[in-house]
């Protein structure tokens, strides 16, 4: 979690600091609006706080941060209309119980669960399943405090231009103070994990999409194997063979034998290809677990990430460019590289707004150089018009980025309405939409 020591606040993956001028953490929407509106007033600029799980600046300020961890209370659920309305502050992991507890479920989510509701819609955060979309295309309503303190409902009967563009923000269209999300029957998931050559799965990626709810892939470098994970809904009762061999599988071997390895790699990098070889599972897994149980996994190892979202089509043929770029450049890297899938959505600075995605994500050890891979990599995925994560490292300012976005200009309109004075601004908003 994101942790404020003596002044200085910290993300989880340890590459960002910032040296906040106040920490606020508001009990209510009053006090939140209050906070603003003084901000406003001295002309200084606030950032709200997530759980500190993005990689880039996004939260980092030399203004006040707003620990938003105090406004995490459920406010309503309309069974009818198949939706929950909870405060902004409240993490994924802990709206998963909630749901869970009324017999409800968010419909994708992605790899772990420790983000706060909020700062994962603000970056446009997303799972796999080629019929689904990212979590912001989820919402369908959600208040937000704008620049000058005043509180807006947003929705498609209120200002509905406003309410179209603020669902991915990127921690610029206003202080989220509760959202209203579509939400289905609470589900299980049978998750069948193994092994396939890279080069296989490439060719038959279609099927593999297309014939699962749930489908991703980890390439391992400097091999020809990709660990696939195919999760599906089912009926079945909630079945975990082995418990100790899940424990193994998914807390020893993922997180405390693979850090073991990522330490060994980063002292001598040399290893790595040879560690690697190592890593690919020749046997296949299965197990039946409610949903979010699924989606979610434990992450101890520490590292950074870029991911990219390229039109789905062009997935084979990207992931093909790195795969042979690593070996021409030299790189030594010790983490998957993690493929993604999702549907397109209407939301403007939504990854995937207007096109099925695919999802290339690179990882670094923490503590490794990791910006001439990154770079790299980048350059492959400008050729397919890609768009980083707005939570994960990039590159691109917003020049670059208003070309990769269509609805850009709508983006643009609502944050002048929203916050004229910069109240929200940051040197990340700066550089990625511009002052
Ligand atoms: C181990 C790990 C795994 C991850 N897995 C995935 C994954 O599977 N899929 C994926 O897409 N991403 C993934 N991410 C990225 C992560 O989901 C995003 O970076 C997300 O934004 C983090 O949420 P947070 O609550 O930590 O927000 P923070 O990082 O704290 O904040 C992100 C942004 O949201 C803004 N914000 C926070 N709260 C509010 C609010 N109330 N109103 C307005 N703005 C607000 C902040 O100001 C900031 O600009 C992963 C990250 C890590 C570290």
């Amino acid at each position: 979690m994101s942790n404020i020591r003596r002044g200085v606040w910290t993300n989880w993956a340890g590459n960002q600091t910032a040296r906040p001028s106040a920490v606020h953490r508001p009990a209510n929407e009053d006090e939140l609006s209050a906070i603003v509106s003084r901000a406003a007033n001295d002309r200084t600029t606030v950032k709200a706080l997530g759980s500190g799980h993005s990689f880039t600046a996004t939260s980092v300020t030399t203004g006040a941060m707003i620990d938003m961890s105090r406004l995490s209370r459920l406010i309503a659920v309309d069974r009818a209309a198949s939706t929950v309305t909870v405060e902004a502050g409240i993490t994924i992991a802990d709206l998963n119980l909630l749901l869970n507890g009324l017999g409800l479920a968010l419909p994708n989510l992605g790899d772990i669960a420790y983000q706060t509701i909020s700062g994962a819609i603000a970056t446009s955060t997303h799972g796999t399943g080629r019929a689904l979309t990212g979590i912001a295309a989820q919402v369908v309503a959600m208040r937000v405090v704008a620049g000058d303190g005043s509180v807006l409902d947003l929705s498609p009967e209120h200002h509905p231009t406003l309410f179209h563009a603020a669902r991915v923000g990127v921690g610029a269209l206003g202080i989220v103070s509760r959202v209203t999300l579509r939400v289905v029957p609470a589900f299980r998931l049978r998750a069948v994990e193994g092994a396939q050559r890279l080069d296989d799965l490439v060719e038959q990626l279609d099927e593999h999409v297309d014939g699962n709810d749930h489908f991703e892939f980890f390439w391992i470098p400097h091999t020809k194997w990709a660990l696939t994970k195919r999760n599906n809904r089912t009926d079945e009762p909630v079945s975990i063979p082995s418990p100790f061999k899940h424990w193994y599988a998914k807390t020893f071997m993922e997180n405390y034998a693979f850090g073991a390895v990522c330490r060994l790699g980063r002292a001598r990098p040399n290893l790595i290809p040879r560690l690697a070889t190592a890593l690919p599972s020749t046997g296949q897994s299965t197990i039946v677990d409610e949903s979010y149980r699924i989606f979610a996994s434990q992450r101890l190892v520490r590292f950074v990430e870029m991911e990219y979202a390229i039109p789905r089509e062009a997935c084979g043929e990207a992931l093909q460019r790195v795969r042979r770029m690593v070996d021409e450049r030299g790189h030594m890297v010790s983490f998957p590289v993690e493929v993604r899938f999702t549907a397109p959505d209407d939301v403007p600075l939504s990854t995937a707004s207007g096109r099925p995605s695919a999802y290339i994500a690179v990882h670094m050890y923490k503590g490794t150089p990791f910006e001439p891979y990154f770079r790299d990599v980048a350059a492959i995925m400008a050729d397919y018009d890609g768009r980083p994560h707005w939570g994960k490292m990039h590159f691109l300012g917003a020049d670059e980025l208003s070309r990769l976005y269509p609805q850009w200009e709508a983006f643009q309109q609502a944050r002048q309405r929203i916050d004229p004075m910069r109240t929200f601004a940051n040197a990340y908003t700066d550089r990625v939409l511009g002052d």
